[in-house]
């Protein structure tokens, strides 16, 4: 793999993460959004995490943000790709969202290109399915925060060559990454488990049980965890959290993924967790 240019496609949580990680590692990426607000708000964040990063690592290895964003153009624009070797999909976690822009990507982007699909749930071969590369389709399930997590899984689907597997592997390798390959399954490994997780923690508030702060203490404080399940709900997103369990539920038609009241109702009203400001905790 060269160091051409790579395209990302959603500039959310993880968009915003895998384009930084990638440009701090010296690749010139088009991060590419419906929202020119989100846009913003990506260009926004890389800079801070940049800053941060730089505060926490004073060997100076982290480059500058403005370096790091010099690397990264921002476009609406999806023909913007065209040139790129690899395209990451980050957008939002809904089968309907994703299909037309592998579509599109498909006809857009040259035959060699590489489609990594950074979905929560949905398996890669049904995306895959939306074009006429299913081989050269891939998922990578990134971690958050994308720079500072070394592990990844990644899921080759039905028709996912081994050729693709080497390119993608090697890639990651270059953004200090290790892959775990899991069988394309939805929800692969993590999100099975975590999605249940975070659903039931929630479901124990819902019943009073204990508050936010309880359950996620009782997580940190006897088990050692580093976040509890409800902070991690507010860092991964509670609206990609209820998604990615009607994916599930959809998925495998048992009751056990079905989003509790109390979830469905915090997406309602738009407390998504520190990407709006609030969720279980209150953000800055
Ligand atoms: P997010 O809601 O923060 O961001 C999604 C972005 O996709 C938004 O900015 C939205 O405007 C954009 N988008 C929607 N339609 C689009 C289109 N047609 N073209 C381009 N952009 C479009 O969500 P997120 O948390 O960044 O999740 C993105 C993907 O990554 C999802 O599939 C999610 O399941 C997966 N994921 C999330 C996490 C996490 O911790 N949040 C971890 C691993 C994987």
């Amino acid at each position: 793999m060269t160091n051409s240019m790579i395209g990302v496609v959603g500039a959310g949580v993880m968009g915003a993460g895998v384009g930084e990680d990638l440009a701090r590692h010296g690749f010139h990426v088009v991060l590419v959004d419906v929202s020119g607000d989100a846009l913003e708000h990506a260009r926004s964040n890389i800079r801070k995490s940049v800053r941060a990063a730089r505060l926490f690592d004073k060997s100076a290895s982290v480059a500058s943000p403005e370096d790091v964003l010099s690397k990264i153009g921002f476009s609406t624009d999806l023909d913007d790709l065209a040139a790129a070797e690899v395209v990451i999909e980050n957008a939002t976690e809904d089968v309907a969202i994703k299909e037309p822009i592998y579509r599109a990507l498909d006809r857009i982007c040259s035959d060699g290109c590489i489609f990594i699909a950074n979905t929560s749930c949905i398996p890669i071969a049904k995306l895959g399915g939306f074009t006429a590369r299913p081989d050269r389709v891939i998922g990578i399930h990134f971690m958050n925060p994308v720079p500072m997590k070394r592990t990844v899984e990644l899921i080759a689907g039905a028709q996912t060559s081994e050729a693709t597997v080497s390119a993608v592997t090697e890639l990651m390798a270059r953004l200090n990454k290790e892959c775990v390959r899991v069988k394309d399954s939805p929800g692969f490994v993590s999100n099975r488990v975590l999605m249940v997780t975070i659903n039931e923690a929630i479901r124990l508030v819902e019943e009073g049980v204990a508050d936010a702060d309880g359950v996620d203490r009782i997580f940190r404080s006897c088990f050692g965890h580093p976040m509890g399940p409800l902070a991690t709900g507010d860092l991964i997103g509670l609206d990609t959290i209820l998604r990615s369990l009607e994916v599930l539920q959809d998925s495998y038609g048992d009751d056990k993924y079905r989003p509790c009241n109390l979830l469905t109702e915090m997406v309602r009203s738009h407390r998504y967790g520190r990407k709006t400001g609030e969720g279980f905790f209150k953000y800055a």
